[in-house]
C-alpha cells in the first residue's frame, strides 16, 4: 500500500506543473457546456440526449457532474477543487495579476459559505437553472466572474474564493471528512488535536489557508499537493485511510460548529428544493400565502410575471413564474431549511444532554452534529442523481433493479450514520436514541421526495 500511495504522490508533484494543461482544458469545457446551449433552440418535446446538444449538457451538469462531484469526496477528497474546477484555478491565476489586498472580516466570517450556499441555491430554483440553459449561464458565468474578482482582488496566489465563498465548498469540505484520502504532517495526531515535531510547514503557501504544519482536518484541504515532497519526510504526505475515520475522531480533528450548523440547514434546503416541486402541501402552502397577500391588497403585485433574470419567464415553453411564485419558493425553502435545521439541533442537543460529557455542551453538540453526514449525502447524491437512474432506465436496465440500487445506497447512508452515532458516544445508551431519531427523520423526509 505504502509504494502505491508513494506512486500517486510522486505522480502529482512531477506533474505540478502541468495542471495549469487540465485547468485550461477544464475550463473550455466549461465554456462549450455553459455558454453554447443558451443560444441554440429550447428542446422540443420529443428532443433526447443523444441528439439535442442542450438536453445532452444538462444531463452532464445534474445528472453526471453534481451527484458525481459529491459522491468522488468520499474517494478522492477534494480532489475536483483543487484539479478540476474552472473557478478555483481562474480565481488564482487571476490572482498572480491582481492586487493582492489582505482578505476582509466580512470574508472571513465563517457563516459566509453558508449564506452563500443558501443564495445560490434558491436563486437557482427560482430562474430554473436546471431547465433552462439561459440562465444556467447566468448562474455559472455568474459565480465564475465573482470568483475571478476575488482573486483578482486578494491574496495572490491563493484561492479566497474557495475558502470562503464558494456555495459547494461547505457542502464538499463537510463530506470530505468522511473521505478515504488525506494529506497529513509526518507525525501522528495527539490526544488534544494538532501534531507534535520539528517540522514547521515553512516553505509551503497553502491556497486554503491551512496551517500545514498543525493540519488535522481534510474540509479546507483541496489536495493540490503544493505541501507534498516525497523527497522529505518533512513535508506532508497522502495518507489513504477507511472513509468516516475522521469524523468518528472529530473530537481531536478540529470540530467545527459552523459545519453541523451548515449541514443542518443545507439538509432542509435541499429537501425544501426537491419538496416544493412534488408536493401538494406546497400547492396548498401557495393558495393560503397567496389569499394573504390578495387580502393584503397586493393582488396586483403576485399576478404579475418578473424578468428572466430573476424567475422563470419562457413563454414559449410554457413556463411563467409570477411574483407568487417567487415569494411562495423562496419563503417555502427558507422555512423548510429553519424546520429541518431545528429539528435536527433538537434530537442532537437532546442526545448530547443525556451524554453528559465533562466538556461543554456545544462541543458534544457539534461532535454529535457530525452523525447526519452520511445519510445526508447519499441521499442527496441520489436526489441529484435522478436524472442518471432514469437515464439508466433508458438504457435498458429494469425499473425495480434501478430501484433496488437506489434502496441499497439509501440504507447504506442511513446505516453508515447509526455507526458514526455509536463511535461518537462511545457506547451504547440512551443518549444515542435522539440521535437516531435524527437520522430517522432524514430517511423519512427524504424516502418521500426519492421513492
Ligand atoms: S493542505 Fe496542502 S494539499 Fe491541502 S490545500 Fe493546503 S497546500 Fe494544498
Amino acid at each position: 500500500m505504502s509504494d502505491i500511495v508513494k506512486d500517486i504522490e510522486n505522480f502529482f508533484v512531477r506533474n505540478r506543473d502541468r495542471f495549469a494543461y487540465i485547468h485550461a482544458g477544464m475550463f473550455i469545457v466549461f465554456v462549450v457546456l455553459i455558454l453554447v446551449p443558451p443560444f441554440l433552440p429550447l428542446p422540443d418535446e420529443d428532443a433526447a440526449i443523444w441528439n439535442n446538444f442542450t438536453l445532452l449538457v444538462r444531463f452532464l451538469i445534474w445528472g453526471i457532474w453534481f451527484p458525481l462531484v459529491l459522491l468522488s469526496v468520499i474517494f478522492f477528497g477534494r480532489l475536483w477543487c483543487g484539479l478540476l474546477c474552472p473557478q478555483g484555478a481562474m480565481a488564482e491565476y487571476a490572482g498572480k495579476i491582481g492586487l493582492n489586498r489582505s482578505i476582509p472580516r466580512w470574508m472571513r466570517w465563517q457563516g459566509m459559505p453558508i449564506i452563500s450556499f443558501i443564495f445560490i441555491t434558491i436563486f437557482a430554483q427560482l430562474v430554473g437553472a436546471r431547465d433552462y440553459p439561459l440562465t444556467a449561464m447566468e448562474v455559472f458565468s455568474g459565480t465564475m466572474i465573482l470568483a475571478v474578482l476575488v482573486g483578482f482582488l486578494y491574496t495572490s496566489g491563493r484561492r479566497p474564493w474557495c475558502r470562503y465563498l464558494c456555495p459547494i465548498g461547505p457542502l464538499l469540505g463537510i463530506f470530505s471528512r468522511l473521505g478515504a484520502v488525506s494529506l497529513i504532517p509526518p507525525v501522528p495526531p495527539l490526544e488534544k488535536g494538532g501534531y507534535r515535531g520539528d517540522w514547521d510547514g515553512k516553505g509551503c503557501v497553502c491556497p486554503t489557508f491551512i496551517n500545514t504544519s498543525t493540519k488535522v482536518a481534510s474540509s479546507n484541504c483541496i489536495e493540490c499537493f503544493r505541501c507534498v515532497n516525497p523527497e522529505t519526510s518533512a513535508s506532508l504526505h497522502l495518507k489513504i485511510r477507511h472513509p468516516g475515520l475522521e469524523t468518528e475522531e472529530i473530537k481531536n480533528r478540529e470540530p467545527n460548529i459552523w459545519e453541523p450548523i451548515f449541514l443542518f440547514l443545507a439538509t432542509g434546503l435541499a429537501l425544501g428544493a426537491f419538496h416544493w416541486q412534488a408536493s401538494r402541501f406546497y400547492i396548498q402552502y401557495k393558495q393560503a400565502l397567496g389569499d394573504f397577500l390578495l387580502n393584503m391588497g397586493l393582488g396586483d403585485f403576485i399576478g404579475r410575471s418578473g424578468p428572466w433574470w430573476l424567475m422563470v419567464n419562457y413563454p414559449d415553453a410554457g413556463e411563467v413564474f409570477i411574483w407568487l411564485d417567487f415569494i411562495s419558493i423562496t419563503t417555502f425553502l427558507l422555512e423548510s431549511m429553519v424546520m429541518v435545521a431545528t429539528i435536527l439541533f433538537f434530537f442532537t442537543a437532546i442526545s448530547a444532554v443525556l451524554l453528559r460529557e465533562k466538556e461543554e455542551i456545544a462541543a458534544t453538540i457539534t461532535r454529535l452534529g457530525y452523525v447526519y453526514a452520511p445519510a445526508a449525502l447519499v441521499s442527496l447524491v441520489l436526489g441529484l442523481g435522478l436524472i442518471l437512474f432514469q437515464s439508466m432506465i433508458d438504457l435498458g436496465l429494469s425499473k425495480k433493479t434501478v430501484q433496488v440500487i437506489q434502496e441499497i445506497l439509501f440504507a447504506g447512508g442511513g446505516a453508515w450514520s447509526m455507526y458514526l452515532a455509536f463511535r461518537l458516544q462511545e457506547r451504547w445508551s440512551l443518549a444515542i436514541i435522539p440521535n437516531l431519531f435524527g437520522i430517522g427523520f432524514i430517511a423519512f423526509a427524504w424516502h418521500k421526495v426519492l421513492f
